[in-house]
């Protein structure tokens, strides 16, 4: 039976196995494991490629949001707007640091935060939204910073899933995502379109003032050796991870290319396919597909079982919304407050995507779909 993962890390590293190599080596024979040359060579590069004047790294996506919410001197309570159908760190580490979060429902073509709807979650206590670019492109930002700025609240993108995409605003200005708002974050967790061999993130932000603020919050709320100013956190990008990453980045514009010649080739071959939305993409926005996701009317779960049978991975990203986790229910949030969030996670299925795709197991995976299709409408209909 064929084994088909959801992304193939090794047949990319295969392909730039020399470069990587070399640089780990350099790592190792320096032994400066910690901060250094490795670290600001790759922070600058990717300052330079996203064009933003700050890049902060840190330990992981997580951590880069928690800094970013710390670095807002914001009070327990205060509330932090955000999707309820995102990676749970998102909401997180709003609850982490006991601010409250407030889900707005998503939109069902993008499964982006809708826009909006976010006004009427506003209130005297809403101190920031929390965007998430989700599988790829971006929300509606040029909407989300109107109203931010109507409101004189702040704004974090969580960037974890779109790094390299680009928000194309309504006079044609171009930016990337994860630089727009006051504050972005990333991941660098290896399934990532910029992915490391470990743990990894990083914090952007154009702003001098809130650079200081988050680098000194990363290294212990300190900017002179042993002396605090603020109560910090340990979090830092290593020098293996930096030096892998900064390999990486150079191929960063191919990765994404070949995630969208593969995202093009689904959609031709699942278009027209009844029962089967492919994604939409924002008229706003460029899409690097850190997950190609489709709409599945009925059947969900068992075409996930179906194609799980030939040895094809597939991911339901996410199963269920925020507000029905255990650990959220708490701020008084029911079955029915998101209503599009609960059917998307009733219905998305993502396909393998990654840089090493061919035509040729993309076609394996869309018969085996068609056939997984035809095979419960089949049961429905009798
Ligand atoms: C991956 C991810 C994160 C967290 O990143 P880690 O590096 O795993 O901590 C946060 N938000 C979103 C949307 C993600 O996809």
């Amino acid at each position: 039976m064929r084994n088909i993962p959801m992304v193939d890390l090794k047949g990319q590293y295969d392909r730039i196995k020399p470069e990587i190599d070399q640089a780990l080596a350099s790592v190792i024979d320096s032994t400066i494991f910690i901060g250094g040359g490795n670290v600001r060579n790759f922070t600058d590069r990717l300052a330079e490629y996203l064009q933003v004047n700050h890049v902060i790294p840190c330990a992981n996506g997580t951590d880069a949001l928690q800094i970013a919410l710390m670095a807002l001197d914001l009070k327990p309570g205060d509330e932090v707007i955000t999707t309820p159908f995102t990676f749970v760190a998102t909401a997180e580490v709003i609850a982490l640091l006991r601010l409250k979060p407030v889900f707005v429902d998503v939109n069902p073509c993008t499964f982006m935060i809708d826009e909006y709807r976010i006004e009427q979650a506003i209130t005297e206590k809403t101190r920031c939204i929390i965007p998430v670019h989700l599988f790829g492109q971006a929300s509606n930002m040029e909407a989300i910073m109107q109203i931010a700025e109507r409101h004189q609240i702040k704004v974090i993108e969580d960037n974890a899933q779109a790094i390299g995409a680009d928000f194309k605003f309504s006079d044609g200005r171009h930016q990337k995502l994860g630089t727009i708002g006051d504050i972005g974050t990333t991941s660098f967790f290896p399934s990532k379109n910029l992915g490391a061999y470990g743990d990894g993130g990083a914090i952007f932000t154009n702003d001098d003032e809130l650079a200081a603020k988050l680098r000194m919050i990363c290294n212990h709320g300190s900017k002179v050796r042993y002396y605090h100013a603020e109560i910090g956190v340990n979090s830092r990008l290593d020098a293996m991870q930096a030096a892998i990453l900064n390999v990486k980045l150079g191929h960063l514009p191919d990765y994404n290319n070949r995630r969208l010649a593969a995202a093009d080739f689904y959609d031709a071959q699942l278009k027209d396919v009844p029962g089967v939305t492919v994604p939409k993409r924002a008229k706003y926005s460029t899409h690097v597909f850190h997950q190609y996701t489709l709409i599945l009317e009925q059947n969900r779960d068992e075409v996930v079982q179906a194609l799980k049978e030939k040895g094809i991975s597939t991911g339901v990203y996410y199963p269920v919304p925020l507000h029905l986790q255990e650990a959220y229910r708490g701020d008084g949030y029911k079955m029915g407050d998101f209503p599009v969030a609960e059917q998307l996670s009733k219905k998305v299925i993502s396909l393998p995507m990654h840089t090493e795709l061919t035509e040729e197991t993309q076609l394996f995976i869309v018969d085996e779909l068609k056939k997984a299709l035809q095979l419960k409408n089949d049961l429905i209909t009798k």
